[in-house]
Parts: C-alpha cells; sequence; structure tokens
C-alpha cells in the first residue's frame, strides 16, 4: 500500500475514457474555447487495462469508469469485461449521464460491471433540458430500468444540486428514488474546472439540504462508508431509501481521500482540483517496463499532499475570502467526476 504524504492510501481509481460528451450541463461543461483531445492522444483500451493491473498491484480496490460520458467511448464493455477481469479489484462502478444506458445494460451487466450512478438533476423536461440542453429526460429515465432490470446493483442516483436551479426539486427526487428502490446522492455545487461560473451563492450547503428533506423525511445519520467516502449516508426511517449527500463545500472530506485519477489523455491526477497532471502516456509509449511505470505511479503518490476543499473551506472563512478563478484548474470533462 502507497501512503501520501498525509498518510493517505491509494485505494481507488477514477478513470475517464473520454473527454466528449453528448450533455453540455452548465454547471460542468467548460466555456466555447475549450479544445478536446485529440484521438491519437486517448488511452487505447490495452494501455488502460494495463495501468489498472499496476494500479491493482500498488493496492488499488476500486476502479470507477468516467468522463466526459463514458458510454460515447466505444465498445466501452469490452473495457468493462476486461477491467473486471483484474484480480484484485473488488468494485468496478460507472458513472453516467444515462442517456446511452438503456442500449448499454445489458452488455454492461453480462460484462461484469458491478455498479453504475446516474447523474440525473430534475424530473422536469423543461429543466433537464435547460441544465444539459438536451431533450432527453424520458432516455435517462428509461437508461435507469434498464439498468436495474439488467442486475447492476446499485443503480444510484447522483443530483447536484444549484441553487435558483433544481434546489425545488429535493423532495420530488427522493421520492422518486424511494418509488423506484434508486439510493439518491445529493452534491453540494463545486467550483470545478474554470468556465462553470460557479459563485458561493449558487450552492445549496449540506444543511440546507438537510432541512428542506426534513419536511418529508426522519432521517438517521449513519457516516461515511469506510470512514473515508465522500459521502454522509442517512437512513430514510419512512421511506426506506437509501440517501447521501456529498458536501465538498460545507464538510470537506480531503482527510480520508484515496483517490487517483488516470484522464483520458493519460496523465495521473492527484485531485480533482488540480491545475496540472503527470503525463504516464508518454512513458507508456516509450517502451517503458512495468517497472518505470509503478515508479511512476509511486511517486506521484508519495508526493501528494492535496487537501484543495479544506483550502477552500478555510478561505472562505477567512476575513480575504475565497477567489475560485485564481487556480487554473483541469476541466471536470477531463477528469471525470
Ligand atoms: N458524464 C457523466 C455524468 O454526468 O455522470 C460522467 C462524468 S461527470 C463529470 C461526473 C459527475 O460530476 C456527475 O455526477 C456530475 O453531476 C458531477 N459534476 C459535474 N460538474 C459538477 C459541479 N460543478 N459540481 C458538482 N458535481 C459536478
Ligand atoms: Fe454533464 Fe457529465 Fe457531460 Fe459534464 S460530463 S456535461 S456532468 S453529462
Ligand atoms: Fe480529494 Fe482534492 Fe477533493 Fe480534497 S479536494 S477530497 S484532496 S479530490
Amino acid at each position: 500500500m502507497i501512503l501520501d504524504r498525509l498518510k493517505r492510501p491509494m485505494a481507488d481509481l477514477r478513470i475517464s475514457v473520454t473527454d466528449r460528451c453528448n450533455y453540455r450541463c452548465s454547471y460542468c461543461m467548460p466555456s466555447a474555447r475549450y479544445e478536446w483531445i485529440d484521438r491519437s492522444e486517448i488511452l487505447t483500451y490495452e494501455e488502460i487495462v494495463r495501468l489498472a493491473a499496476i494500479f491493482a498491484d500498488l493496492g488499488v480496490q476500486k476502479i470507477r469508469i468516467t468522463g466526459g460520458e463514458p458510454l460515447l467511448r466505444r465498445d466501452l464493455p469490452v473495457l468493462v469485461a476486461r477491467l473486471a477481469g483484474l484480480e484484485k479489484i473488488a468494485g468496478l462502478s460507472l458513472t453516467t449521464n444515462g442517456s446511452l444506458l438503456g442500449e448499454s445494460a445489458p452488455a454492461l451487466a453480462e460484462a461484469g460491471l458491478d455498479r453504475v450512478n446516474v447523474s440525473l438533476d430534475t424530473l422536469n423536461a423543461e429543466k433537464f433540458k435547460r441544465i444539459t440542453r438536451r431533450d432527453d429526460l424520458n432516455k435517462v429515465l428509461e437508461g435507469l430500468s434498464r439498468a436495474r432490470e439488467h442486475g447492476l446493483r446499485p443503480v444510484k442516483i447522483n443530483t447536484v444540486v444549484e441553487r435558483g436551479l433544481n434546489d425545488d426539486e429535493i423532495i420530488p427526487m427522493v421520492e422518486f428514488a424511494r418509488r423506484n428502490g434508486f439510493p439518491i446522492r445529493f452534491i453540494e455545487y463545486m467550483d470545478v474546472g474554470n468556465a462553470n461560473d460557479w459563485r458561493m451563492e449558487k450552492i445549496v450547503p449540506k444543511q440546507e439540504i438537510l432541512e428542506r428533506l426534513g419536511a418529508a423525511c426522519r432521517l438517521e445519520e449513519i457516516g461515511r462508508n469506510d470512514g473515508s467516502a465522500p459521502s454522509v449516508e442517512y437512513k430514510d426511517a419512512d421511506g426506506g431509501v437509501e440517501l447521501g449527500i456529498i458536501a465538498s463545500i460545507t464538510e470537506p472530506f480531503c482527510r480520508g481521500c484515496t483517490r487517483m485519477r488516470l484522464t483520458a489523455d493519460g496523465k495521473l491526477v492527484t485531485c480533482l482540483f488540480s491545475e496540472r497532471g503527470y503525463d504516464i502516456k508518454g512513458l507508456l509509449r516509450s517502451g517503458a517496463n512495468d517497472g518505470d511505470l509503478r515508479s511512476l505511479i509511486t511517486e506521484t503518490w508519495s508526493r501528494r499532499k492535496d487537501r484543495y476543499s479544506e483550502e477552500r473551506f478555510e478561505a472562505l472563512r477567512s476575513t480575504s475570502g475565497y477567489q475560485t478563478q485564481v487556480r487554473r484548474k483541469i476541466e471536470m470533462i477531463r477528469l471525470g467526476g
């Protein structure tokens, strides 16, 4: 097991398989100036699997596939099957916007995917269109049902809450989750990337989400799974749904952050708010052996001391305040959430 400078083990890996996306979510997409990664720079499945096996050897137990929109990557079930076949990987999951899940769910389940997180912020078709710039609500709802039908467990809903946009839908979303037995997690709107016009006023803090939930649910706090998960979990005494809140802004959890990221163009990134990554693709494509790749991963993790959300929290409470624009962060669609 490798530890970083704050003694955090490298236990999970997020692999972004593409920066392409068929949605344009207002809280995620960078401005029109964004340059797509050239296809020749995107890691092949062979390269991803080779790296994943080294990560697994170094102690990574869980892998999440993300993007951009990962289901836009051709033949994703082929990659899923190869990652699922890695001996030391105990959990393989996917985060998707759900638009293509209906058609992909059978092949993904067959390939050995364990769990899926579907991002869904509203049940109102008009609002869905305003957030994603696509008219796809019904396709996402179908994707959720198909994923469940094909035995993916759990099929979890991720809902980013933004004030003035969808904060009036917290209760309808929980009721939908209850009716369908989907665990749900509410996420505080974060200042990822550079161009999503993040402002503190747009955040609905965890405490307020809980107060609003109080109108329809009796919640008992369970805490963080494994003590290190980003989400604080609650038991819903009336509806029985599993409910969590990810409060990156108001209750940062960097102390327990065990996540390494691999971007679609082969960069190792140690924090969601990093300004740069470490090029492992260059080494990989220069004919390096597994020992060289292992050393780069080990060195990168061992030097890690990221605690961006804690620093943001401290700055927000200080007299000088917090300026998100000061840092030139890597865009979320490159990193995956
Ligand atoms: N396209 C896929 C999707 O939307 O699920 C996977 C990639 S997306 C970048 C991963 C997650 O990041 C999604 O659940 C999305 O809602 C979340 N996300 C994107 N921008 C965010 C922001 N500004 N604050 C909080 N979560 C955000
Ligand atoms: Fe929306 Fe995910 Fe695409 Fe970002 S990557 S625009 S969150 S669907
Ligand atoms: Fe991890 Fe960085 Fe998020 Fe802190 S801010 S929890 S270190 S990804």
